[in-house]
Formats: structure tokens, C-alpha cells, sequence
């Protein structure tokens, strides 16, 4: 199933692919933060959301 992980606060795709991957290593690669809007992201709340590709 593909995997999207987009930022809750401006909507950008921080992953979009057919391989499931963490949420945490997702982030990881993002240094904790948004690249489009600097928002900070965590794990706790989860401020990623992860729904299937279209
Ligand atoms: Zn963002």
C-alpha cells in the first residue's frame, strides 16, 4: 500500500512512496521541522499524517 506523510500544518508531502516507513524516520530526514513552513514536528502529538497515496 502506498504511504503519504504529509504536514498537518501547510499540507506539505514530507513522503510519498510504496514503501511503508516510521513516521519518527520520516522526520528524522527532515531534522525535526517542516522544510516548507518550519513547523516543528513530533511524534507526540502526531503532527504528521499518514494516509494512502492516491
Ligand atoms: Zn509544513
Amino acid at each position: 500500500m502506498p504511504q503519504r506523510v504529509v504536514c498537518q500544518q501547510c499540507g506539505y508531502v514530507l513522503y510519498d512512496g510504496a514503501e511503508l516507513k516510521p513516521p519518527d524516520e520520516i522526520i528524522q530526514q527532515y531534522y525535526g521541522k517542516c522544510p516548507n513552513c518550519g513547523k516543528k514536528l513530533a511524534l507526540v502529538p502526531l503532527d504528521v499524517e499518514v494516509k494512502p497515496a492516491e
